[in-house]
């Protein structure tokens, strides 16, 4: 990954990960400004010296940030990029910064924000009139420093997308899932966030919603102020700020282009999801919101294979209670029937909270009191839930996932409390599918080892691979610094899937992949090859998948792994995958060189 090179207002291009694919062109919206920014307020006499005071403050504040940005740079070995920050260190010092805005406040009785906003322009047309297009440039970077100070001044409060005019690009230091889905999504058209992996809850959420994302842009909130043009190439994991004409030009014809290919693609959205000799490998979704529906049928999906319960949790102050599920699940199961929904049981903790059930700090939420350890501790929460999806399932093909499970001891506990949930519904004459299977996620690497004995007693596998990776390789999934260790064809991953697929089928029972690995075409003939039945995924990427299924064959899957399972490293692997695919679907994927 590149790293963010911070210049003024000429373009600047800079890599980060893409994890939502297209192209659009916006203006920028840091979230982390309040609206109160620029509002003039007076002042009494009396508040002056607490107004200078709260000005001073900020000051040091972002003097002491700019020291820790600082640092953190030289830590890492890019020191030649240091100097910016020396530049803006000096201008926290400027004195007709500073005394300008305290003259402000003192003589006309206004608050620190306006004070700093009209000085800030009071030098900006000074900066206009000099000829010198250096000292020109320079303006930006006050207009940097001033913006951190009002950050300062007002707290980091998130900014609501309704004060935003026109459509945005959405620049943060992060998104939770909470954060993204309180946005007013009509208005956002991009995300770019400093932290975040492939896999983070921000990118699976901009899938889903179709929105454009890159994430692992470090420190982009330094460099970004706020109404300046971005465009977003989430399928490079590119943004450029400030583009010049004829880079906005440029994408623009990129855009059109991609646009005509997604348009090429949805040909293969009605499709059966077969291969040339008749191998029938189906393609599903993975939805989180119920208003993805539409994007469901509209892309070819065989059903839900995925669907992410914890989103009904989110942002609200109450619990959903029994009746609630049952709405919400009867809408879905209805409309994707005759194809069945696999509901995935809260899957809370991670990456993923809710606001009002309070979970304990730990030092390691990855692998702390969550998903079904939490359901097993709490199970008036989790006996609604099911409950709700027994309740659900007369309307249609409805299945349970358990995430995290990590053996066996767990799956035969919630079976009791399965079974309760059952004999309450029967005693109160409620109708329900009896022999509604039940699965488990394999995204531990414990379930993985003990795939035998839990096929005994599951109706069928999803393989967690986001989770699966993370918890194999010990890399943190939302941690950008080692997202480049986030390997999926690491070798042990490949094994673990592989050994899980055969004990599936040994045992008879089916067997799926539902994390992000299923959506990425590079894998589908591997996946064809070790002879999964099922692949679930972000709908967007269904119609790609199949068009590969389609002008495939299983004993060419079959063959592609054999070789697959010869390397030792992900690097070899990959490259090897990139040059077979490259050769076999030449307009789809890109020769790479060796
Ligand atoms: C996974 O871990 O692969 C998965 C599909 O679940 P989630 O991404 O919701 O943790
Ligand atoms: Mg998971």
């Amino acid at each position: 990954m590149k790293k963010n090179t911070p210049s003024n207002s000429e373009e600047k291009t800079l890599k980060g990960i893409g994890v939502s694919p297209g192209i659009v062109i916006g203006k920028a919206a840091p979230l982390e400004r309040s609206r109160a920014t620029f509002v003039p307020r007076k002042v009494t006499a009396g508040q002056v010296i607490s107004e200078v005071k709260r000005f001073e403050a900020a000051i040091e504040e972002s003097k002491k940030q700019l020291e820790e940005v600082k640092q953190r740079i030289l830590e890492k070995g890019f020191g030649q990029h240091s100097y910016i920050l020396d530049v803006h260190l000096k201008l926290m010092e400027d004195r007709m910064l500073r005394d300008e805005t305290i003259r402000m406040i003192q003589e006309q009785l206004v608050n620190t924000e306006w004070a700093l906003k009209v000085t800030l322009d009071k030098i900006s047309d000074a900066f206009d009139a000099i000829e010198d297009e250096y000292l020109k440039e320079r303006k930006e970077d006050i207009r940097h420093v001033v913006e951190r100070v009002l950050r300062n001044l007002i707290g980091r409060e998130l900014r609501q997308i309704e004060d935003l005019e026109g459509e945005v690009i959405v620049v943060a230091h992060d998104l939770s899932p909470a954060d993204t889905i309180q946005l007013n999504l009509q208005r956002v058209i991009g995300f770019v966030t400093e932290v975040g992996g492939k896999t983070s809850h921000t990118a699976i959420v901009s899938r889903s919603l179709e929105i454009p994302a890159v994430v692992g842009l470090e420190d982009i909130t330094t460099y970004v102020a706020g109404g300046e043009t971005i465009i977003i190439d989430g399928t490079e994991g590119i943004i450029v700020v400030d583009p010049s004409p004829a880079t906005i030009k440029a994408y623009q014809l990129k855009q059109q282009r991609y646009r005509y290919l997604e348009r090429e693609l949805l040909k293969y959205a009605p499709l059966t999801s077969e291969t040339q000799d008749g191998y029938y490998l189906t393609l599903q979704a993975n939805i989180e919101l119920i208003e993805e529906i539409p994007a469901v049928i509209q892309y070819g999906a065989a059903g839900i294979g995925l669907y992410r319960t914890e989103f009904l949790y989110l942002n609200r102050k109450t619990l959903p209670d029994e009746e609630e599920h049952v709405q919400v699940y009867k809408q879905l199961v209805q409309k994707i029937a005759p194809y069945p929904v696999t509901i995935r049981t809260l899957d809370l903790g991670g990456d993923k909270f809710a606001s009002h059930i309070e979970l304990a700090e730990e030092m390691n939420p990855a692998m702390g009191l969550r998903a079904i350890r939490f359901c097993l501790m709490e199970q008036d929460i989790f006996k609604a839930q099911l409950r709700g999806i027994l309740r659900a399932s007369t309307y249609g093909k409805v299945k349970i996932l358990l995430p995290m499970i990590s053996g066996v001891e767990e799956l035969r506990q919630v079976k009791v409390i399965l079974e309760d949930a059952k004999d309450e519904l029967r005693a109160k004459k409620v109708a329900f599918d009896p022999d509604i299977p039940l699965g488990v996620m394999i995204e531990i690497p414990s379930a993985a080892i003990t795939a035998d004995i839990l096929a005994c007693e599951a109706d069928f596998f999803s393989i967690g691979t986001n989770d699966l990776i993370q918890y194999s390789l010990a890399i943190d999934r939302v941690n950008e610094h080692v997202s480049y260790l986030y390997e999926p064809l690491h070798p042990a991953i490949l094994r673990n899937i592989k050994g899980v697929v055969d004990i599936a089928h040994k045992e008879g029972i089916e067997v799926g992949i539902c994390g992000e690995m299923a959506a990425d075409p590079l894998y589908t003939l591997i996946f064809l090859g070790l002879g999964l039945d099922e692949l679930s995924m972000h709908p967007l990427a269904i119609p790609r998948v199949k068009k590969v299924l389609r002008r495939s064959t299983h004993t060419e899957g079959e063959g592609l792994l054999k070789e697959v399972l010869q390397f030792s490293t992900a690097k070899e692997t990959e490259l090897f995958i990139r040059k077979k695919m490259a050769e076999r679907f030449p307009e789809d994927f890109i020769q790479c060189k060796e």
